[in-house]
């Protein structure tokens, strides 16, 4: 495995990567992390490397995405164990840029995408899609991908991405993998280490919610709006839960459907989306619902 600090080394070990490769038509897969791995990352990595030839991780916090008053600066680092987790899950070039390498000067231009990030953690994070639209370009003119691997506990980020790519035409295949749970159903996310042992064990609640929710849609004819309300009674029920958004929306489009007609995911994709806090903590988790990419 190579571990790559700059630009140039990081273009040197992907061009003598691919050589070999030509020969047989093989492809560069890419997983873009900010590192402080765990297995949600190591399934990414493992899946990139069963379906190409060579693959590339890349561990960045990047501050352009997140907003003044959030977590960038205490955002937790252990770059020894990630490299250790890299090499084990079949990385072979690990792509480690300081901020001074990805932004030596202010960049002046930002990619940003319209309606998909309207809502969302688009809603209440002002911004940080603009950070992670400019720095997935950025990345993605860097490593030059086939596929790049995402997970869908960040589903909006999936859909944002998926469109930028479209967009833009950049040459890559949008891969997204399901999300991974500790053994209670708490979606894996390098923010857990925040929670105090109180808050972990109520944050279970965001995937009971949902589990919950997935029963109701199955067994009742409910609305929207009743589906919304219910989730954020169940979460409320858990004292330390602060609940920043519940929402139900059309998936990958992100928009809002008619509130109060029953639920038919018969032909349609749709997401229940959430954001609760505990603390200082901010916690994503979703469920698709209907057929998505099918
Ligand atoms: P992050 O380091 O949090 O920016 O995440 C890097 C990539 O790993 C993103 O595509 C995330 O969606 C994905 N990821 C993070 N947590 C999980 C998880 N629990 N299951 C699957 N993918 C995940």
């Amino acid at each position: 495995m190579i571990v790559c600090r700059t630009i140039p080394e990081l273009r040197t070990a992907i061009r003598n990567g691919k050589a070999p490769l030509l020969a047989n038509e093989s492809t560069v897969g890419f997983v873009p992390t900010m590192g402080f791995l765990h297995e949600g990352h190591a399934s990414l990595m493992r899946q990139s490397a069963e379906e190409n030839g060579l693959s590339v991780l890349s561990i960045f916090v990047n501050p352009l995405q997140f907003g003044p008053n959030e977590d960038f600066e205490r955002y937790p680092r252990n770059e020894e164990r990630d490299l250790a987790i890299a090499e084990q899950n079949g990385i072979d070039i690990v792509f480690i840029p300081s901020v001074e390498v990805m932004y030596p000067t202010k960049p002046l231009t930002k990619v940003l995408v319209d309606q998909v990030t309207a809502r969302l953690c688009g809603a209440s994070r002002p911004g940080h899609f603009d950070g992670v639209g400019t720095v997935v370009s950025k990345l993605f003119h860097l490593v030059q991908p086939d596929r790049a691997y995402f997970g869908m506990k960040d589903a909006q980020q999936v859909a944002v991405i998926q469109q930028m790519t479209d967009d833009l035409n950049f040459p890559v295949s949008i891969i997204p993998c399901p999300i991974v749970r500790e053994p209670d159903g708490l979606a894996l996310s390098s923010r857990n280490v925040y929670l105090s042992a109180e808050q972990r064990s109520q944050a279970v609640v965001l995937s009971q919610s949902l589990k919950q929710a997935e029963k109701w849609v199955k067994e009742t004819d409910i609305t929207a709006a009743e589906l919304v309300a219910r989730v954020k009674a169940m979460i409320g029920e858990a004292q330390l839960a602060d609940i920043d958004y519940v929402e139900w929306l059309q998936y990958p489009s992100l928009q809002a459907t008619e509130p109060e007609a029953p639920i038919n995911t018969a032909s349609e994709c749709y997401i229940l989306a959430l954001a609760v806090k505990f603390g200082s903590t901010r916690l994503i988790d979703n469920h698709l619902f209907g057929t998505f990419g099918g």
